[in-house]
């Protein structure tokens, strides 16, 4: 059985989200930049998609800007903000401890080539900024504050309206990075006090390669990608006219199935969640629960084994699942994430993230679920830190 369970580090892109692309290969392949009428289908195109991408955040199309990708955005966000608050005198971004690299390795960036003063907030045990502490963090001199929609390791929903709120009266921008909540979470830019927020299509079985920035009317942070007028000038490079296209589509699609796909999810996710702490002893679910966590994420740390080990177990039995961010998959250090929810290095390095999508049926969490305890139990024998944890539990 071939068992997707990666939803998280990418999705296939639909048939019907293909179909729609394709006529802007090699048939409609006009630049949108020329006047002839030609490349009006193309310049039509693109602003379709716009508006189709700005509904279903309750944004104007007038507010979106796509970009070639989730992380191109994120850099957009935090570079071009805190360049152009530089000639105001204010230098300090706040962001968290367990953002994704794409908003981490930029703030370091910034910190060591603009000399800006970054703040990585904490998270608690599940892995939820304070409202408070972005309050207590900020100064005269913060130009920007950015916390994830929704973590990408563990799932856990941060308090984005909130934080927004409190950004709103503080009169500081408030951005977010939205790379997974977009695919799962009926999000209000509006209703949740968003200046500006980052998506990503391949996420939503849309195509790879394209994204966008939501910007709020007024806000004009210094251009990340310089050069000619597209979009409106802020984005300059010749669009990419059937992956903006099929970015259209995907949202549209995704709207239209979010609250079916929501308890589906949901429901799956609880199965597999229950049926792994019933069935393996001492594992431990990493994030938040039932409403605060990602309706496709599940995320353990078994002790007494390493995570990269049962992956390749699993693939064995033909289980496609992850340690964390597929970002990080070749790096051997534990997940900062899971560092910052607190747990120590063996625990970080033993986790699984499984998530699921539309790829899933009921048949394989079942098959998860004969499969896992076994491998876990087979490594676990065969492990000297499981000896080790038995004897300080007294169990052995
Ligand atoms: N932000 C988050 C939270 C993500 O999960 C990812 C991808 O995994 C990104 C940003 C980067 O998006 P992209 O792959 O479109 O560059």
């Amino acid at each position: 059985m071939f068992v997707y369970m990666d939803h998280t580090a990418t999705t296939p892109t639909s048939p019907e989200v293909l179909k729609v692309m394709m006529p802007y290969f090699s048939e409609n392949f006009g630049n949108p930049s020329s006047v002839y009428s030609f490349s009006r289908k193309s310049r039509a195109a693109i602003e379709k998609a716009r508006t189709q991408v700005a509904n279903a955040l309750n944004a104007e199309p007038s507010e979106i800007f796509f970009t070639g990708s989730g992380t191109e955005a994120d850099n957009w966000a935090l570079k071009g903000t805190l360049e152009k608050a530089k000639l105001n005198g204010k230098n300090h971004l706040i962001t968290t401890q367990i953002e994704h690299h794409a908003i981490l390795h930029t703030a370091e960036y910034l910190k060591k080539f603009e000399g800006v003063e970054v703040t990585y907030l904490p998270v608690n045990s599940e892995g939820f900024v304070k409202v408070e502490d972005v309050e207590a963090a900020i100064t005269d001199k913060t130009a920007l504050v950015s916390v994830m929609f929704a973590n990408n390791e563990v799932g856990t929903i941060e308090p984005v309206k909130e934080i927004g709120a409190l950004c709103r009266a503080k009169k500081i921008p408030f951005h977010t990075d939205a790379v997974q909540a977009a695919a799962h979470l009926d999000i209000d830019v509006k209703e949740m006090n968003i200046d500006m927020l980052s998506m990503s299509a391949h996420k939503m079985y849309g195509p790879k390669g394209v994204g966008a920035l939501y910007l709020r009317k007024g806000l004009r942070p210094e251009n990340f990608v310089h050069g000619g007028a597209q979009e409106k000038g802020r984005r300059a490079s010749t669009e990419n006219i059937a992956g903006i296209v099929g970015f259209g589509e995907a949202m549209e699609i995704l709207k239209s199935r979010l609250k079916n796909d929501f308890a589906i999810n949901s429901a799956r996710r609880d199965k597999l969640i229950s049926g792994i702490l019933e069935k393996i002893p001492h594992s431990k679910l990493n994030g938040a629960t039932g409403d605060k966590r990602l309706p496709n994420n599940i995320n353990f740390s078994f002790i007494g084994v390493e995570g990269e080990t049962l992956l390749l177990d699993l693939d064995t039995k033909g289980i496609s699942a992850s340690t964390g961010s597929a970002c990080s998959s070749e790096s051997l250090d534990p997940s900062h994430v899971l560092l910052a929810l607190g747990l120590k290095h063996e625990q970080a390095h033993g986790s699984l993230r499984f998530t699921i999508g539309r790829l899933t049926t009921d048949e394989q969490i079942d098959y998860v679920l004969e499969v896992l305890p076994e491998i876990v139990a087979r490594r676990r024998a065969m492990s000297p830190l499981w000896e080790d944890y038995l004897k300080s539990k007294g169990e052995l």
